[in-house]
């Protein structure tokens, strides 16, 4: 019977909070003295070596040097606790349960099995030990008992599942309690005992639910968990790094969270403290001032649409598929009712209402054993061909997404499959509670940890973040860096975005970090890499697998670095670039590019390549997009010419204005390469297709500006040499000033497709009069813009307005992916 007027409260500490000396002296600096029950787990790793010899006996070798260990830190913990005269009774306990399961294992060894029986004596040592150990340790400074709950701990099972006998179990511990006077009682967490009398376990990690039996049965007070995290998180703090500790929990929601995986609490934790109304308080023993989680039967309303996803592997998913099925009741109950036979546990169900298809998911090692006894059992439906196929995918896992915000809110599970569809994760199997607390997924093994990550940002529990790998770290691709630098901190803080470069390379080496690289001193660690450039290892690592969102920066002028976006988006990777070389290069490339894209459901952008920053790709894509009509588009997209048409204009010779461009770094190193007009007619290519033209570089009418006899020379001939063609330029320019008129190098692209790229002469009041510089200037004639056209000016080259292009590229990424 409780004592009267007692109010106790229960403590239980995991392994890890009884891992040494040091951790036991802490446990006892958080006891009051008075009043307590204290569960106890087997110190650190006790229990998973014991599982560990015993299965290696049952191959027939085991390990003798773990056992050694295991008895080692139970011996020194002994010694470094008591003082000497109290140390014996407990060295000899210790030695003679290690002797006796050396004597099991050796059984075990010779018979190649063993039974449960067998497996529930061996790892019930652990907190056998452990008790023992801090019952003398209390009991230096306090009235302690000992209780080994096999003693009143009262265990059945019924069709699967354990169950407590509650009053067996009462009286057991009543009939202990009168014979023992104390103020701290330190008992044996995990194990009990069977209706049998035969010593058997609550399961791994049962210690909490010995603990809440306890709690029930003193009435107690309060019931808390010392474990080694601050309290339940998010999601598993192991696998998501930015998960943190929730503030409060109702007993559902922790009990959802316990079902679906979270191994900080023992799903059955919960009922025994549920039904007394005994609030929870998950609490970490190594930082006890951190306010930890309370677990009761009103939960703070969280600002989140979800409190917290966790996760389960090792899942299979077994499908029943017939159309003979639809409409003929009772099936599902008979499948369950064999599951049930074979005393396999289901964790989802998911049933199509057609009917034509069951799916269920259960733990992976019973996958052979569920799918046998399906058979075996609907032999005469699937001989009548009521059901087709029976079948097993193995290599699941499910994510659950948990939080009473859920209820009556709209929308979270679409939230939850776009964040995945996003994250390119597919969805195997969809199961929504009817409490609504909990929708459950179930999806690739392989993909749990990014599909954890994706989802805890997709629902803002924290930033989204997105793993960037940057090939040419040039003067644009520097400038870039620079830029997502500067604006880092701010992206985290006012859009919860964390932009993780993790790659950097060019075309000797790659630097590579696994989580971010330190962006003040990239120069000088790439510099320092020895890591040869490889681009497939170089995609693989900014794929790598648990970052949900993952894209290739190209900012290269490489067609062979451009030749690999289609192996990039097929990974799963999106791809930004200012580069031309696939838009503008090979056609079908380009479509084969575009059309994979779409298939992918991935990102291509490349606002860039076109007049760097200026808004013109996406301005036209609006266009299109809102249904209006492209007339003509017509530009000076070249910056190097517009600045020596300009020039030019001011009377100066085509010569002196081209050398002078080459040495302002204007031009490409061989001016010739902007002379030829190459480079403009690309770029009106780009627009053309993006328009849905079928084109070629072929069939862009060029007019090159550079004479005939000059284009096989050197660069430096051919500098030498262009002075002699001053006069005919010369000429053209007379000619355009005759008429009042101004000469341009222009680009056009007309509704039909046909693209011309020549010298021709405006007047004076035409747009392109107001060119500075090395500006461009698109203008867009459209079925709306009729009367005055759309016209986009401003600098279109240079390394800082480029690379403003390619982060507002990367920045429009992350707003689809959110
Ligand atoms: P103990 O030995 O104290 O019983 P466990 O190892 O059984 O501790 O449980 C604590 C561990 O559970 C944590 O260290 C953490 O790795 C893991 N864990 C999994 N999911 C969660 C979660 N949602 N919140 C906190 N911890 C979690
Ligand atoms: N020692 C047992 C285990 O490791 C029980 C527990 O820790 O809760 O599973
Ligand atoms: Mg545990």
């Amino acid at each position: 019977m409780k004592k009267k007027n007692q109010n106790y409260i229960v403590h239980k500490f995991g392994g890890s909070s009884l891992a040494n000396a040091e951790r036991f002296t802490a446990v006892k600096s958080l006891l009051s003295g008075r009043n307590e029950i204290i569960v106890v787990s087997a110190i650190k790793e006790t229990t998973s070596l014991l599982q560990t010899v015993l299965d290696q006996a049952k191959e027939g070798q085991w390990d003798v040097s773990i056992l050694a260990r295991v008895e080692t830190n139970h011996l020194s913990l002994i010694e470094s606790l008591l003082p000497a005269h109290l140390r014996q009774d407990l060295f000899e306990m210790i030695r003679v349960d290690f002797a006796d399961i050396k004597s099991i294992l050796h059984g075990v060894q010779l018979i190649n099995s063993y039974s449960p029986a067998i497996q529930d004596v061996i790892l019930g040592y652990g907190e056998q030990w452990s008790a023992k150990i801090l019952t003398a340790y209390l009991g230096l400074t306090g009235k302690v008992s000992y209780l080994d709950a096999a003693t009143v701990v009262f265990i059945y099972h019924k069709r699967g599942t354990l169950y407590i006998d509650w009053e067996k179990t009462q009286a057991a511990l009543d009939r202990f309690l009168a014979d023992h006077n104390f103020d701290q009682l330190v008992v044996t967490g995990f194990i009990a005992t069977t209706l049998e009398g035969r010593r058997t376990t609550l399961g791994r990690n049962g210690s909490d639910f010995s603990a809440a039996i306890m709690a029930k049965l003193f009435e107690a007070t309060s019931l808390y968990i010392w474990t080694d995290v601050d309290g339940i998180f998010t999601a598993d703090p192991e696998r998501v790094r930015s998960a943190f500790a929730i503030e409060a929990l109702s007993y559902k929601e922790a009990l959802e969270l316990a079902y679906f995986g979270a191994k900080v609490l023992h799903p059955m934790t919960i009922a025994p403290a549920l039904e007394k109304h005994i609030p929870i308080y998950i609490k970490n023993s190594l930082k006890p001032s951190a306010p930890g989680t309370t677990i009761s039967s009103t939960s703070k309303k969280s600002p989140y649409l979800i409190k917290a996803l966790t996760s389960i592997d090792d899942i299979a998913l077994i499908n029943i598929e017939g159309a003979g099925m639809i409409g003929v009741s009772g099936i599902a109950a008979r499948v369950f009712d064999i599951l049930q036979q074979e005393k396999i546990s289901v964790i989802l169900i998911s049933q199509a209402s057609s009917e034509y298809s069951i799916c269920f998911a259960i733990a992976n090692q019973y996958a052979d054993t569920a799918v046998k006894a399906l058979h075996d059992n609907l032999q005469f439906e699937m001989e009548s061909r009521l059901i087709e196929k029976i079948y097993a995918d193995k290599a699941c896992a499910i994510l659950a997404v948990i939080g009473d915000e859920m209820i009556g809110t709209i929308g979270v599970s679409g939230k939850l499959c776009g964040t995945l569809a996003k994250a390119n994760i597919n969805i195997r199997a969809i199961a929504q509670g009817s409490s609504e607390r909990n929708i459950s997924v179930v999806i690739n093994k392989e993909e749990v940890n990014k599909a954890l990550q994706a989802v805890h940002a997709g629902f803002y529990l924290s930033n989204k973040t997105m793993s960037i790998g940057l090939i040419g770290p040039g003067i644009v691709g520097s400038a870039l860096l620079q830029q997502i630098h500067e604006t880092q901190k701010q992206l985290k803080s006012d859009y919860q975005v964390s932009l993780c470069v993790r790659g950097i390379m060019n075309s000797k080496k790659m630097l590579l970090a696994p989580d971010h690289i330190e962006l003040e001193t990239w120069p000088s660690q790439l510099n320092a890499s020895t890591v040869e450039a490889n681009l497939q290892e170089f995609a693989n690592h900014i794929l790598s697998d648990n970052v949900p969102h993952a894209v290739i920066i190209d900012c290269t002028a490489s067609p062979g670095i451009a030749s690999h976006y289609v192996d990039f988006i097929a990974q799963g990777i999106d791809v930004i670039t200012p580069n031309k070389q696939a838009n503008g290069g090979d056609l079908a490339y380009y479509q084969q590019l575009k059309s994979l894209v779409q298939q992918k459901n991935r990102y291509y952008l490349y606002e860039a390549t076109v007049c760097a920053g200026l808004p013109v790709i996406n301005t036209l894509q609006d266009l299109i997009k809102t249904g209006d009509e492209i007339v003509a588009i017509e530009g000076v997209v070249s910056g190097t010419l517009s600045y020596i048409f300009s020039e030019l204009a001011k009377g100066r010779r085509f010569s002196e204005v081209v050398l002078e461009a080459k040495q302002h770094g204007y031009t490409e190193p061989d001016p010739r390469e902007d002379l030829s007009g190459k480079d403009v007619a690309r770029k009106l290519l780009c627009l053309a297709r993006e328009m849905g033209h079928e084109v070629s570089m072929q069939d862009v009418k060029v007019h090159n500006l550079v004479p005939k006899e000059l284009l096989t020379c050197s660069v430096d001939e051919f500098l030498s040499r262009l002075p002699d063609y001053d006069d005919q330029m010369t000429a053209s320019l007379v000619k355009a000033n005759a008429k009042g008129e101004r000469l341009y190098y222009v680009g056009a692209v007309h509704q039909d497709g046909s693209l011309h790229v020549e010298i021709a002469s405006f007047k004076q009041d035409h747009p392109f009069t107001r060119l500075q510089g090395t500006d461009n200037m698109l203008i867009f004639h459209t079925r709306r813009y009729h009367q005055q056209p759309l016209i986009i000016q401003g600098p279109g080259a240079g390394a800082e307005v480029t690379a403003s292009g390619i982060f507002a590229d990367l920045l429009r990424l992350v707003s689809f992916l959110a």
